[in-house]
């Protein structure tokens, strides 16, 4: 039996990019997965697509119940919805602060709420959140999105302190720039995007992008009982740029 046969998981922005590949992975290696998204129109089988917005805290319950319902439970959950947000402190308004880390930090926390009640009846019971080194890179020009993948860091720390002794393990990813359609949107944004990608390119130790399925491995491993004795860190994904 494989350490993923019968692990029931959910993905949230498992539509695209990261979360996309591991929803298949995950799926690829037996497991059976529901993909939480705000368009999961292009999820088809075996994935089961829930529509919710992970900023409303109705639509994320009624999502977690109807996978939980779908799955026959839930062992795990790999929180990895997020938006981007380019600027220093000066360049965004309180509205914007306020929607970033409704997304990216409260959004986690409200899918964790749903979830956390259901992975307690799980004997394999884990939660993965896509953080980034942008966590602890003092990236410029990324004021408002590290700072939201920072609190992720530590919102994964307290939460694995909260729930080990309830057989929950909580352990974080830290992409760094993963060749994803949103990194794709971003350079669609550039003068000259070709030359982007290749500036990006040459910035990695590694001399190219991360893939999304390399994040993917990364997810599923500590997502499966592979493992188990892990709780609490977070797992660089990123071309030897930096650690945590
Ligand atoms: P992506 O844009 O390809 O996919 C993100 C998915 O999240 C989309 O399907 C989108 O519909 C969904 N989503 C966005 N807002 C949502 C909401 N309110 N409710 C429900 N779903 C929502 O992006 P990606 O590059 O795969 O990024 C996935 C995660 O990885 C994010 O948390 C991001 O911060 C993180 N990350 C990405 C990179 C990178 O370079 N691509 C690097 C580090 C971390």
């Amino acid at each position: 039996m494989s350490d993923f046969e019968g692990l029931r998981a959910l993905v949230t922005g498992g539509a695209s990019g990261i979360g996309r590949a591991t929803a298949e992975l995950l799926a690829e290696r037996g497991a059976r997965v529901a993909v939480l998204d705000l368009d999961p129109s292009g999820v088809g089988e075996p994935l089961l697509g829930l529509r919710a917005d992970v900023t409303d805290d109705a639509s994320v319950r009624a999502a977690v119940e109807a996978a939980v319902a779908a799955l026959g439970g839930l062992d795990v959950l790999v929180n990895n919805a997020g938006i981007g947000a380019q600027g220093t402190v000066e360049d965004n308004d309180d509205a914007a602060w306020h929607r970033v880390f409704d997304v990216n930090v409260f959004g986690m926390v409200r899918t964790a709420r749903a979830a956390l009640p259901h992975l307690r009846r799980s004997p394999h019971a884990s939660v993965v959140n896509t953080c980034s080194i942008a966590a602890s890179a003092g990236l410029p020009q990324r004021a408002l999105y590290s700072a939201t993948k920072g609190a992720v860091y530590s919102l994964t720390l307290a939460m694995a302190a909260d729930h080990v002794r309830e057989g929950i393990r909580v352990n974080c990813v830290n992409p760094g720039t993963a060749d994803t359609p949103w990194v794709g949107r971003l350079l669609d944004t550039a003068e000259d995007p070709a030359a982007e990608r290749a500036a990006l390119e040459a910035r990695q130790p590694t001399g190219r992008l991360v893939g999304a399925a390399e994040v993917a491995g990364a997810i599923a491993y500590l997502a499966s009982p592979l493992s188990g004795a892990t709780t609490g860190t977070s797992l660089a994904v990123d071309g030897g740029m930096q650690g945590l």
